[in-house]
């Protein structure tokens, strides 16, 4: 691969690629081993997304690998990334949010308006010839590839606000990004995959974790082993977590939930509960356990505001998210749209790779006037067809149940930007006859607050409909993040086009 310095990149990009966690990191360097030239726009200052984090420079980590698996996986990626940099075929930009996206009707082709994250100072790769230019705030392309991953899904539950109280994701993130734990003694709890790959990460950095509490179960897996059977991965992943927290003496309690976190400054302890398929709390079961921290997340949902303000259709998916609609090829419903990863249903840092390289060779034969990538693509349909069909077994072992919203109290905080509580949300239902979330916003204020209902969404969306397993709304936003007023005010819609 050529390594020379190269003519600085030229806008318009033939692709541009937002997010660089592992789709898009895979889609960028796919697509430019295929002669590409391609804008890589992530909002974070070094590419690898949620699932390959990196300490804090300052920190001076010796073992960033340390907390992750297919680390190799990860430096191989970047390497091909700085040589494409190098080489005049990728330009990264790292340290941008991406707020919205606009396309030209005359040419088609689609300006992304982004806002600085980190200062440049920062940012990974100031000094490469790609990337050393005044950070620019829009980026022209002839075609977009989405890959903007997920956030994680809480269910509130009375004291689930108190500090010591974290995602299980967030748990990792402060681990990898941070290299702090959340407290010594920690329980995990929620729902999903994550809690395991949690637990294990927690107790190997020095944590007491003293059980894992797993709404649902895992029995419904064993009902249906085809997808387990066809993904043997899958199965030794699951062992070794299982065998990592068996040595360190971890318990799983399934079929338990935390309904109550404990304390005045900070979380000393639990109650948890037996729940029935519906996460019902069975009278009777209750107990304390103690602790300094909880780590607690039900599953993730697609980060999907910038595809759905394109117009891209979406699924629900079956633990009730939202997820784009792709064909075989990962094309969205929007012509020149492709995307990869998580936007497209959670399914893990395996199909994201697979995913990305796939949509990019899509993309690639798109370009070269191919009806469809070499047949070299087949295997890799192949394989991401197969982790797929494992991933919807897994959301649908993990959905929440119905009747979670027992576990609130009328003073429950359900929106904390807002700090609007469970009563509030009801009375919005029942006495003024709100029945969807963005009703209920506009009579409590829940979900305008800086998070814009990331947080607080799913909850309201069951409230709002009276059914706990109500799917997760999907809102349509014309910015997909806060942006500062002197931006908005130097933006003229279609000037960049
Ligand atoms: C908090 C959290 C922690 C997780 N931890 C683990 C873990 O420890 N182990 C595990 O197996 N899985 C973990 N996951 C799941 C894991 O992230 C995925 O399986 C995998 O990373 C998906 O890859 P992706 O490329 O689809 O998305 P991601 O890795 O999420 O990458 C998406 C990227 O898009 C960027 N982005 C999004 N919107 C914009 C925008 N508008 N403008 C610019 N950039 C944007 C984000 O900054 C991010 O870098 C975690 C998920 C979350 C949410």
């Amino acid at each position: 691969m050529p390594t020379s310095p190269a003519e600085p990149l030229r806008a318009p990009y033939d692709l541009a690629v937002v997010g660089a966690g592992p789709a898009g990191l895979a889609a960028a360097v796919t697509a430019a081993d295929a002669g590409l030239t391609v804008a890589l726009v992530d909002a974070e200052p070094r590419p690898g997304g949620q699932y390959y984090r990196h300490p804090a420079p300052g920190l001076g980590a010796r073992r960033p690998e340390a907390l992750h698996h297919g680390w190799a996986a990860f430096t191989a990626l970047e390497t091909r990334l700085r040589q494409h940099r190098h080489a005049g075929r990728i330009r990264h930009l790292p340290g941008r949010q991406v707020w919205t996206i606009q396309q030209c009707g005359h040419t088609g082709r689609w300006t992304l308006l982004t806002t600085a994250t980190v200062p440049p100072h920062d940012q990974a790769d100031s000094g490469d010839q790609n990337t050393d230019e005044a950070p620019r705030e829009s980026v022209p392309a002839h075609r977009l590839l989405l890959a903007t991953g997920t956030y994680e899904r809480q269910l509130p539950f009375p004291g689930w606000t108190l500090p010591g109280v974290v995602g299980a994701g967030g748990a990792q993130a402060m681990m990898k990004s941070g290299l702090v734990l959340p407290g010594r003694r920690v329980i995990v709890a929620g729902s999903g995959p994550l809690l395991l790959a949690a637990a294990a990460s927690l107790s190997a950095a020095g944590a007491r974790v003293p059980y894992v509490v797993e709404a649902s179960g895992y029995l419904p897996y064993a009902r249906r082993p085809g997808p387990l059977l066809r993904n043997p991965g899958k199965l030794t992943e699951g062992a070794r977590h299982a065998a990592a927290l068996a040595r360190r003496g971890v318990r799983l309690r399934t079929r338990t939930a935390v309904v109550q976190a404990h304390g005045t400054d900070r979380v000393t302890g639990v109650t948890v509960a037996r729940v029935d398929g519906d996460w019902r709390p069975r009278p009777g079961t209750e107990q304390h356990l103690s602790c300094d921290a909880l780590a607690v997340g039900h599953g993730l949902i697609p980060q999907l505001e910038l595809a759905v303000e394109l117009g891209c259709a979406t699924r629900t998916t079956p633990d009730g998210t939202p997820a784009l609609v792709v064909d075989s090829f990962l094309r969205t419903s929007v012509e020149g749209v492709w995307a990869a990863g998580e936007t497209n249903g959670v399914g893990g840092a395996q199909l994201a790779l697979c995913e990305g390289e796939l949509a990019a060779r899509a993309v690639a034969a798109a370009v070269h006037g191919e009806p469809a990538p070499a047949r070299t693509a087949a295997a890799l349909r192949t394989r991401a067809t197969r982790l797929r069909v494992f991933a919807d077994l897994m959301a649908q072992v993990h959905r929440p149940g119905s009747a979670w919203p027992q576990w609130l109290r009328g003073d429950t905080e359900i929106c904390r930007c807002e700090e609007v509580d469970a009563a509030s949300v009801r009375e919005a239902v029942d006495a003024f006859g709100a029945g969807d979330t963005r009703t209920v916003k506009l009579l409590t204020r829940a979900g305008m607050g800086w998070c814009q209902g990331r947080m607080c969404g799913p909850a309201v969306s069951c409230l709002a409909s009276a059914d706990g397993g109500a799917p997760v709304s999907v809102d349509r936003r014309p910015l997909s993040r806060p942006v500062p007023l002197a931006q908005l005010a130097r933006h003229r819609p279609q000037e960049h086009l």
